[in-house]
């Protein structure tokens, strides 16, 4: 409700502001509005660019805490564009913050990197048809933003070195964002201690932005080891104590509590470590759950209940447990000032043209994936997002409902340090499952180019915003401390010692890599990775194209018969 009044304020005192301005702030805004449209005209003259990095790091398929050809392919790159590049940054070695510029305002600028295991998928094509077999692939599209985030920089940048426009641009990965490891390291190191603002860019499949709490939750990820006794199974079992046991006895108390936990809460384990063969008792098993929930105080609490219950089946079976944060992230809130100065911009941008290819593909995949929607690729722009609170509340049984959680995204423990926006880019299909290899079907085609392109506008447009506009950066710290903040302070939910678990992933790469580096795109022999796999875009089974055109005739009648309904 607070922030629906304070709306209406803004929107009241609109007007006055605008014409109290006169004629010197309306020559600056032209003179803005000019530079943005350069900065558009840039990046669309800098699409192939754009294309290269996408299909690049595409091809590179790395999990978190392992990128590293996408490092040495990013770095390099920006230092030949003038870029210093400070490497290994919290002491991870594939993170990086990239800076060119002198002075204040500090604008950083990033985007996830890494993919997911066992979605290897070609792109382009409406099934599922793996580039190798059981690998890691780019199932979550963080392929895309730095392709985005870098073309919409070099734009702007070109304009500050002719206007000589003071300010400092830099560019930052979110490395293994999937284990939701690295940004609140980033935070507790003071990495983001003097930024002024940071965009950051996530895929999605329309061009968006929202503020507010966004309604998902954040989480805690923790490992619990436990250690026993070995023996022979067959021969001594008695002197044996199973860490596999209370592995197992932890996973049967949790999912017993499960039922008397808060209904936002969202938690899964697996098991990474069960032993090594049945006979010999496991002296040593592990245990990995992700804690979620809506707030800082619940996740804390959601973690402890994980501990008892580790404690509980340790007594159980005679074994020793301890634990280790491996990542974590708060719920992401993000700031309603910049939000609606990209929004502004979005408007402007519009959504790009798709192709009947596209269409054939997103209507294909989505219905080969039984999407509840199979209508293809959005046409129309999204309204901003507005936070949960001020969201029409569910009515469940006469009882208010709040939002139910959902995913996590440690952008959020920036974006509670300083004031930050997630730019969503539609280089996606909508109705997916997400973290699956059929998200990886349009992130290096035609449809993931356009998406980048769009979005890479929006952004370089907001980002001479935030360079030229004092009064946007001004408002945008005011709602951070006067609203985010007010009542909720920022805590970290790891501790000083914690160290980033770069080794994660290290095992599965090691076995891919080798298989994956042949498929590795190579832009000087050809123009897309579409072109070097020869994948004929889109690819799609008859019974799919049939499929696809029974639903789009479904669609045109029933939109016919409305259109006469409506008539009559
Ligand atoms: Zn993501």
């Amino acid at each position: 409700m607070k922030y629906c009044t304070n709306l209406l304020f803004v929107l009241f005192l609109l007007p006055v502001f605008v014409f109290g301005q006169g004629k010197k702030a309306a020559k600056g805004g032209d003179k803005i509005d000019k530079l943005k449209a350069e900065a558009v005209a840039a990046v669309e003259a800098n699409a192939v660019q754009a294309q290269q990095i996408n299909d690049m790091l595409f091809s590179f398929a790395e999990l978190g805490f392992q990128e590293e050809e996408s490092f040495k392919y990013l770095t390099t790159l920006l230092e030949k564009e003038g870029f210093t590049v400070k490497k290994g940054i919290s002491g991870i070695p594939t993170a990086w913050i990239a800076t060119w510029g002198s002075g204040k305002p500090l604008i950083a600028v990033g985007s996830d990197i890494d993919c997911i295991p066992k979605a290897s998928q070609k792109p382009g094509v409406a099934y599922k048809d793996p580039i190798v077999e059981g690998a890691p692939g780019h199932g979550e599209g963080h392929n895309s933003g730095q392709a985005l985030n870098i073309v919409a920089v070099l734009a702007v940048k070109k304009l500050m070195e002719r206007e000589k426009i003071p300010g400092t641009l830099m560019l930052w990965p979110g490395v293994a964002e999937e284990l939701v490891g690295t940004k609140a390291f980033y935070v507790r190191d003071g990495y983001f201690k003097d930024v002024d603002a940071c965009i950051f860019t996530h895929v999605g499949n329309n061009l968006g932005v929202s503020w507010g709490d966004n309604g998902n939750n954040g989480l805690v990820s923790v490992r619990f080891n436990f250690e026993g006794q070995a023996a022979h199974a067959a021969g001594a079992p008695w002197r044996g104590r199973s860490a596999l046991d209370a592995v197992e006895l932890m996973n049967i108390g949790w999912n017993f509590r499960r039922e008397h936990l808060e209904l936002t809460q969202r938690s899964h384990y697996v098991i990474s470590d069960g032993g090594d063969q049945p006979n010999v008792v496991p002296s040593k098993a592990a245990v990995w759950y992700y804690f979620r929930e809506r707030t800082y105080p619940k996740i804390k609490k959601l973690f402890e209940t994980g501990v008892k219950i580790a404690e509980g089946a340790a007594l159980m079976t005679d074994t020793k447990f301890t634990y280790e944060i491996l990542g974590s992230a708060w719920p992401v809130h993000t700031n309603r000032v910049i939000a609606a100065a990209a929004y502004d911009n979005i408007k402007k941008v519009g959504l790009p043209t798709w192709s009947d290819e596209d269409q054939l593909l997103a209507r294909a995949s989505q219905i080969e994936l039984q999407a509840p929607k199979t209508e293809g690729l959005a046409t129309k722009l999204d309204s901003m997002g507005m936070p949960t609170s001020s969201a029409p509340v569910v009515m469940m049984g006469g009882q208010a409902m709040t939002p139910m959680g959902g995913g996590s995204d440690d952008i959020a423990d920036i974006s509670w340090s300083l004031p930050t926006i997630v730019l969503r880019y539609p280089s996606n299909i909508p109705g997916l499952p997400g973290h699956h290899w059929a998200n990886a079907i349009s992130m290096a085609t035609p449809i993931a180019h356009k998406g980048i392109v769009y979005g890479a506008k929006a952004e370089a447009m907001t980002l001479l915003d935030l360079l030229l506009k004092p009064e946007v950066l001004k408002e945008a710290w005011a709602y951070y401390k006067d609203e985010q903040t007010k009542d909720i302070k920022y805590e970290p939910l790891i501790s000083p010692k914690e160290q980033p678990a770069i080794y994660l992933n290290k095992k599965i790469m090691t076995e891919f890599k080798p298989k994956l580096e042949p498929f590795y795109y190579d832009p000087a022999k050809y123009k897309t990775y579409l072109e070097q796999l020869g994948i004929k875009y889109p690819t799609v089974r008859d019974d799919q194209r049939e499929a696809v055109k029974k639903a789009v005739e479904k669609e045109k009648s029933s939109a016919a018969k409305a259109g006469s309904s409506r008539s009559e």
